[in-house]
């Protein structure tokens, strides 16, 4: 009895001219421009649009790669992928002669029948992950043109292996996990899931991963093996697994045959095989279904795929010409940081060093001046300065507000322990200078800390400037490095004995008489705030403050202030002076003074990471650049 033909043959090959119309419009475009990204090596710097195929070991994902392409994989027990090896399928006119390229690791080998496949597949894996059993990280690329295969590309990943044997690394199973997790969580990659569908699917570690890593589903394609080997009376299951009834997924399941372990030994051929898996499905009572809803057979399985990469790539477009764009703004950053290279001739080569040095002058005087280009998003340096200089003001004011609460208390603490003979009203000169001078020393250790605070702004600013400028330029980024620290240093410690010595002028106690008596008179005008307190008894009352007492914390209180209003200004001029005005100006002269210096000539000499780093950051642009056209044309056309 010859089978009816009730399903859809669905050939790529032979298709109708409308349909051919529409692959050419909706199809070919897309799959050129991921193919064209790729030839442009954008790969190295985006996930570009794949379908990764992962399963557990011997769940048949080498067989269906295999009649996908038409090209027999290295086959074997045990862990037969062992790294992942991204098979770009190229459909070509139909008298184009078959080609292959397998790339790895900087080595390209051209093939030139399927045949030749297989070895040079596992040659390539034993040079990246060794003889023994081990896995590695390291991609092998195989292009293969042909008119026989559809466009699509596919990543091969090792499976999922439970147990090491014992020449396999012990951690075997954790090292394959985080290699096929890698791919399965990037947003570009469909994820198809091969499971035999002769065993129990909710057990298969492959598809408990992918829910992991993409929840819902949507990502991810199931794809049943093995249907010739289902026992009698389970086929109902299986079908019920297709029609996405036992762990749905967004985008459902498939089912194919492939060619099993005796056609293989018979040495039956890819094309013969499809033919077989064909009359399996029409002939079979449960599974036929299946067939005429367009869920089975590799060639409707190709298809599908083809469909689901297109799709997806045209999801991905705007999120990858955004990408595109991030990247080429930091290359271009990036180059501009790296400078344009050093001339050859000697004139050129003096006028280098002299520019370098005084852009970097230039900078360190708009600093000073606080006219320095700032990035978007750092304080000028003299505006970070500022508000330490505010913050050491604060803290004198404050000191004033607790010292005229306190005062009075104080004084009375002071003449109680301290009174000799003399009667209440005989104010004491030496009472007055012995709470001034201690008050004063309090605020010695706080000045110390701006000074500290300042030198640390400073410092900080000058490293990353003499890094931005001169990083390309090791020698000169040491022989900056020494005055950079040494005249720091000296201008802290003239600095800090600056202010030592302010704070030991403070302790003679001295004000114009005119200033001060002004001052007194401002603090005298002042209405003193009642102070009340609660008594043993626990009632509100007010407290008496002998005359004496109230004279004397007027007198520290006017003294406080103008002492106050003087280190408030002193201080921070000490440190500008030192830290920024003669730091700067010294640190000018120093790097003036390397241009006319006998190793001028080894001050230029780049990094040797550099040039190449220029060399490939400049690739890096170009290829970007093509990319965002390619991109940009296509999005046009994908809203069309
Ligand atoms: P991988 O480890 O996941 O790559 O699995 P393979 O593709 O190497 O397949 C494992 C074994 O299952 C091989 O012997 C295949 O011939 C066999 N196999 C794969 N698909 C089918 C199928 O549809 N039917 C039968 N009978 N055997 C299959
Ligand atoms: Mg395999």
């Amino acid at each position: 009895m010859s089978p009816k033909k009730v399903y859809k043959k669905v050939e790529v090959k032979g298709m109708s001219n409308s349909l051919k119309q529409h692959y050419e419009d909706k199809v070919r475009p897309y799959i050129d421009l991921v193919d064209s990204l790729r030839s442009l090596g954008v790969e190295k710097d985006l996930n570009l649009p794949a379908i990764a195929v992962i399963g557990d070991q011997s769940s048949g994902k080498s067989s269906v790669l295999e009649a996908l392409s038409g090209v027999a994989l290295p086959r074997g027990t045990g862990i037969v992928t062992r790294c992942p090896l991204v098979l770009k399928l190229k459909r070509v006119e139909k008298c184009a002669t078959w080609s292959g390229l397998l790339t790895y690791k900087g080595q390209v080998k051209d093939l030139h029948k399927p045949s030749d496949v297989g070895k040079a597949v596992s040659d390539a894996q034993n040079v990246l992950a060794g003889d023994g059993k081990g896995i590695s990280q390291e991609m092998i690329s195989l292009e293969i043109k042909s008119s026989e295969v559809p466009d699509l590309t596919l990543i091969d990943l090792p499976g999922i292996a439970r147990v090491a044997t014992d020449d396999q690394p012990f951690d075997i199973e954790k090292q394959i996990k985080d290699l096929i997790e890698k791919f399965i969580k990037r947003q570009e990659t469909i994820n198809l899931v091969v499971v035999p569908a002769n065993i129990d699917i909710a057990t298969t570690e492959a598809l408990k991963m992918t829910k992991k890593m993409d929840p819902n589903g949507q990502r991810t394609l199931g794809i049943l093996t093995k249907p010739d080997l289902v026992d009698k009376g389970a086929e109902k299951s299986v079908v019920n697994t297709v029609n996405n009834q036992v762990i749905p997924l967004k985008k459902g399941y498939m089912i194919v045959k492939c060619r099993g372990q005796q056609d293989i030994n018979e040495n039956l051929s890819l094309s013969i095989a499809l033919q077989k898996e064909e009359v399996f499905f029409q002939e079979h009572p449960h599974f036929r279904p299946l067939l005429e809803e367009g869920k089975a057979t590799v060639p409707i399985l190709a298809e599908r795929l083809t469909r689901e990469l297109v799709e997806h790539i045209n999801k991905l477009l705007p999120q990858l010409h955004k990408q595109v764009e991030v990247k080429l703004e930091k290359t271009v950053n990036e180059l501009r940081g790296l400078g344009d290279g050093v001339p050859q001739e000697e004139i050129g080569r003096n006028n280098f060093l002299v520019g370098k040095i005084s852009n970097f002058n230039q900078v360190l005087t708009d600093m000073m001046r606080a006219e320095e280009d700032t990035q978007k998003s750092e304080p000028k340096v003299f505006t970070k300065i500022r508000k330490e200089f505010g913050k050491w003001k604060e803290q004198l004011d404050d000191k004033a507000i607790r010292l005229e609460q306190n005062l009075q208390v104080e004084v009375e603490e002071y003449t109680k322990t301290y009174r000799g003979k003399e009667l209440p009203g005989f104010v004491n000169y030496r009472t007055f200078e012995n709470i001034v001078k201690k008050h004063v020393q309090e605020l010695e250790q706080p000045a110390i800390q701006l000074l500290g605070n300042i030198i640390e702004i400073v410092h900080s600013c000058v490293n990353k400037l003499v890094s931005s400028h001169f990083e390309a330029f090791p020698h000169l980024l040491r022989a900056a490095k020494e005055p950079i620290e040494d005249l720091l240093e000296q201008e802290h410690g003239k600095a800090l004995e600056r202010v030592q010595s302010q704070f030991k002028m403070e302790k003679m106690v001295y004000s114009q008489d005119g200033l001060y008596s002004r001052q007194l008179e401002a603090v005298k005008q002042k209405p003193e705030p009642a102070k009340m307190y609660l008594n043993s008894k626990g009632y509100l009352v007010t407290k008496t403050v002998s005359a004496d007492v109230r004279e004397m914390a007027q007198h520290l209180n006017a003294y406080f202030l103008i002492t106050s209003d003087r280190l408030a200004n002193q201080v921070p001029l000490i440190v500008q002076y030192h830290v920024l005005d003669q730091y700067f100006s010294q640190l000018q002269a120093a790097m003036l003074s390397m241009i006319g210096s006998q190793n001028a000539e080894k001050l230029i000499q780049e990094d040797s990471g550099v040039a190449h780093r220029r060399r490939s950051l400049k690739d890096r642009l170009e290829r970007l650049r093509k990319a965002r056209q390619l991109l940009s044309k296509s999005l046009c056309l994908s809203h069309m």
